[in-house]
């Protein structure tokens, strides 16, 4: 353990963001982080608990509290303290493929679970992994270690975001040669085109596959399995397959005027702007311009938050966020006690910067659209929306989210963008393998398995799981990793956490 008495001795100190207005000008990471030193007195916070709940990673009344990847926590906090960065590293890395990912875009289970938070302010877990890593690349640590002895077999992974990449990490590590192959034009998933760079930097992708590649991982970008590459072909090449693609079938709105100039999709408003970035700093015009214009944001979760920093960085002259749901509470509710995952209402860094700059919450609870109004070009006017009540159905115990009569109301808006979730997986690369889907559209598998009913064939993240998060896309990726493992090798030696 750090220091005893740390958490009595020193605050939470996190970094300091860069102020609404003025980071809006720009799509960079706006975070300035806390000196090591500094960094070092919040690793004294942590004390080691008897029973951490931070890396634990269990499901608790339907929601996962501690981190799934196991984190060695409270190990790499006491190293920070000691300003052992080598050994923080290494201690890091035995359960994280990407910390550089993490310690960027993780909704942090642990810093929710840890023993701090119980009563006072959690340790400042994820900026104390960013410490760890972006030092660990300072000093080298994280410098290419291709593996000493390759064992001849080929594995093909298709799609690289994490649950592909963290897949590829494993595997190659074990000495299987590994190859990614990324429909897009880019390597990352949603990594890349989906979460906005102010969130994560495009270049600390490239960094880490940087890395892989040198040690031996190949990529194949521009290549569409199921379609441009067959997966016949696939599966006559490699000893083994992980569908890893993604959850990427938008929930659509389906009300009259769907059909107007305007309605894009998030994931595709999102990917435009950050490929048009990445391209020519927005120079080409290739993305939807969304400069002027009235937006209504469809759903009022992350996706939607992300629409609105962009659509407020691209000059947008209004933003509004529509979400069906009543606003949740601003402090854990009774029945919703810690280490439970709290579901309170969370301010984030788009809707900051649209109190910033149109003075109120972009979000609108409890509210639904039911036409979209076209003008005579075709092009998007208005939404029409209604107020909805949640009301208990008698027979079920179901909650419904009821319209109310009278309640009706017209927004003037030129661009919609719909950030309503995800249905499952696009199927044609499962159905080109003949792995079957289960009922929600995901890859099927024995439950806690990987393996499909294909054979040879193997499934990882969203594709899998359903939409989710970075970290759990991080796990499934290295469990995927050894099952393939024990099926080519008759055993793994492949750690999970
Ligand atoms: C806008 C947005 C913001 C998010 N923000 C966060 C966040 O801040 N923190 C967080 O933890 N999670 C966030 N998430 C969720 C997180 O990004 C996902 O859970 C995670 O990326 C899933 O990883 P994956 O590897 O399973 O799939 P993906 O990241 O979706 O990657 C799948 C890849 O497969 C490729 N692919 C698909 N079909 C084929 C094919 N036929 N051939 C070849 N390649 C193919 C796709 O092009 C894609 O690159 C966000 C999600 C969205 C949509």
């Amino acid at each position: 353990m750090g220091k005893p008495t740390g958490f009595l001795d020193y605050k939470r100190e996190v970094s300091v963001s860069e102020e609404p207005k003025t980071r809006i000008r720009h799509f960079r990471e706006f975070h300035a982080h806390l000196s090591l030193e500094e960094q070092q007195k919040q690793g004294a916070r942590c004390m080691a608990c008897g029973v951490p709940f931070c890396q634990s990673g269990m499901i608790i009344a339907g929601m996962a509290s501690g981190c799934p990847l196991h984190n060695l926590v409270p190990e790499w906090n006491d190293a920070v303290y000691r300003g052992s960065w080598e050994l923080a590293y290494q201690r890091l890395k035995k359960t994280n493929n990407f910390p550089e990912f993490t310690s960027r875009v993780c909704p942090a289970l642990c810093e929710a679970a840890c023993t701090c938070n119980l009563n006072g302010d959690p340790v400042s877990v994820r900026e104390n992994e960013y410490a760890v890593i972006e030092t660990a690349y300072e000093n080298g640590y994280a410098s290419p270690r291709p593996p000493r002895v390759r064992t001849g077999k080929k594995v093909a992974i298709v799609g690289s975001g994490p649950s592909g990449l963290a897949a590829a990490d494993q595997l190659n590590k074990r000495g299987h040669q590994v190859t990614v192959f990324e429909r897009s034009d880019r390597i990352g998933g949603l990594l890349r085109y989906g979460i906005p760079n102010m969130k994560l930097d495009k270049s600390i992708i490239d960094r880490k596959i940087q890395v892989m590649e040198e040690e031996g991982v190949a990529f194949v970008t521009n290549a569409d399995v199921g379609k441009t590459h067959k997966a016949a072909v696939l599966l006559k090449e490699f000893d083994r397959v992980i569908l890893a693609c993604g959850a990427s079938n938008p929930r659509d709105l389906k009300v009259p005027g769907r059909d107007a100039k305007g309605i894009h999709f998030a994931v595709d408003f999102l990917t435009s702007v950050t490929k048009s970035l990445l391209d020519s700093d927005l120079q080409d015009h290739k993305y939807i311009d969304v400069k002027g214009k009235r937006v209504v944001v469809i759903g009022g979760g992350d996706t939607g938050n992300d629409c609105t920093g962009t659509a407020i960085r691209l000059g947008a002259k209004s933003v509004v966020q529509i979400e069906m749901m009543p606003k949740a509470p601003d402090t854990r509710g009774a029945d919703n006690p810690w280490p439970q995952w709290p579901k309170v209402c969370k301010t984030d860094y788009g809707q900051e910067e649209a109190i910033a700059v149109f003075g109120r919450d972009p979000r609108i609870y409890q509210t639904t659209v039911t036409e979209f109004v076209k003008n005579k070009n075709g092009e998007l006017c208005q939404v029409k929306t209604v107020k909805l009540e949640a009301k208990k159905d008698p027979d079920t115990g179901r909650v419904n989210m009821i319209p109310i009569k009278g309640s009706e109301q017209v927004m003037e808006a030129e661009v919609v963008l719909i950030a309503a979730g995800f249905l499952g997986c696009q199927d044609y690369v499962a159905k080109a393998f003949k792995a079957d889907l289960d009922g929600r559209s995901n890859v099927a598998t024995e439950p806690g398995k990987y393996e499909t009913s294909a054979p040879q064939v193997f499934t990882a993240g969203d594709m899998h799981r359903g939409q989710s998060l970075v970290v759990w896309a991080i796990r499934e990726g290295r469990e995927a990793a050894r099952a393939v493992d024990e099926s080519l090798m008759g055993y793994s030696n492949l750690a999970v956490h």
